[in-house]
């Protein structure tokens, strides 16, 4: 979905202006019938209006005077319509458009800068296009059970996975989630497939997302596509969602075809983020050394320099098994 979102986003505001205007033409003609003097007060509103308006430019005798007059009685007219519609068990706005955003009046722009409702509706079409949607249903904290990891240590990794879970990742993510808006950190999650990484990812973009932070998800598969749109399709709405949503979630890296286009571009999207303190979260199925002989050092040196990182421990078939499951 996140393709065209920004059309999508456009038609929601048009049919939000639509709607207000239908439930307008509702309220006035239930207005004519009920009490049709608020008619006849707008109308002479309008009329003074139009009078400020021509002899604002007039040169006539004691201008000032005759114009604060005016002035007065207009706001005067005003202030009756609106105590008659108020005695009438009315709203005093009850004739007039009404917006669910005043700052924008519904148009998400003020000026040529979006507006904050915008970005509401941005993590609302997402959440509700998504695939992730159905994903984040299961995948969440509420179903995160620190059970699925092993008490025994495998390997050589100095701690069980369930140690490392309870010490050190949880600890950090929940930190990380209650201090979203400051933190300039970005996590890089690595380790070996079924050990709970996209997992924990989707528990992090739920809780964001629910807090109205927009978090965009892609598969390091899906981020070459998109950036091959923004590169030969000048897909400028799809580039500035990737750069400057709230987090950006690349899952799976190291499972795209890496070519040269891949790797030039993915390292100017990690660049471009990362100046403009942007914040990503990374996981990858990798080690450390395959990531490095797989990606070139400018992307490596951003990634081991730039993120904080976090390994997965264990292979072990409880956490794939139980993960599988809520996923289903
Ligand atoms: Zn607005």
């Amino acid at each position: 979905m996140i393709r065209g979102y920004a059309e999508e986003i456009s038609k929601m505001y048009s049919d939000i202006r639509e709607n207000e205007a239908r439930l307008l033409k509702q309220r006035r003609e239930k207005i004519q019938n009920d009490l049709p003097v608020v008619f006849n007060l707008e109308k002479k509103i309008a009329k003074l209006c139009i009078d400020l308006a021509v002899n604002s430019f007039k040169d006539i005798d004691d201008r000032e005077n005759y114009l604060s007059n005016l002035k007065n009685e207009i706001t005067n007219l005003r202030v009756k319509k609106s105590e008659l519609l108020v005695a009438n068990g009315y709203s005093q706005d009850y004739v007039s458009l009404q917006y669910k955003c005043n700052k924008c009046k519904d148009t998400g722009y003020i000026g040529s800068t979006k507006c904050s409702c915008y970005k509401q509706k941005l993590v609302k079409l997402y959440y509700k296009n998504s695939y992730h949607n159905s994903m984040l249903a299961s995948n969440n904290f509420e179903h995160f059970n620190i059970d699925y990891y092993s008490t025994q240590r495998t390997n050589n990794d100095p701690r069980s996975p369930r140690k490392n879970m309870e010490d050190t990742i949880i600890p950090y993510v929940m930190d990380y989630l209650k201090n979203f808006p400051a933190t300039k950190n970005n996590l890089l999650f690595y380790g070996s497939s079924g050990t709970g990484k996209t997992f924990l990812s989707n528990c992090i973009a739920k809780d964001l997302l629910d807090k109205g932070f927009l978090v965009i998800y892609r598969t390091s598969d899906d981020i070459i596509h998109d950036l091959k749109k923004v590169k030969f399709e000048n897909d400028h709405n799809l580039e500035n969602l990737l750069l400057n949503c709230d987090l950006l979630i690349l899952d799976d890296l190291g499972t795209e075809q890496i070519t040269d286009f891949s790797s030039t571009e993915l390292f100017n999207l990690l660049n471009k983020k990362l100046l403009m303190n942007k914040k990503m979260l990374i996981s990858s199925n990798y080690a450390l050394e395959k990531l490095s002989r797989t990606y070139s050092e400018r992307i490596t040196s951003r990634l081991f320099g730039d993120f904080t990182l976090f390994k997965f421990y264990g292979d072990d078939i409880r956490i794939k098994t139980n993960l599988q499951r809520q996923k289903q």
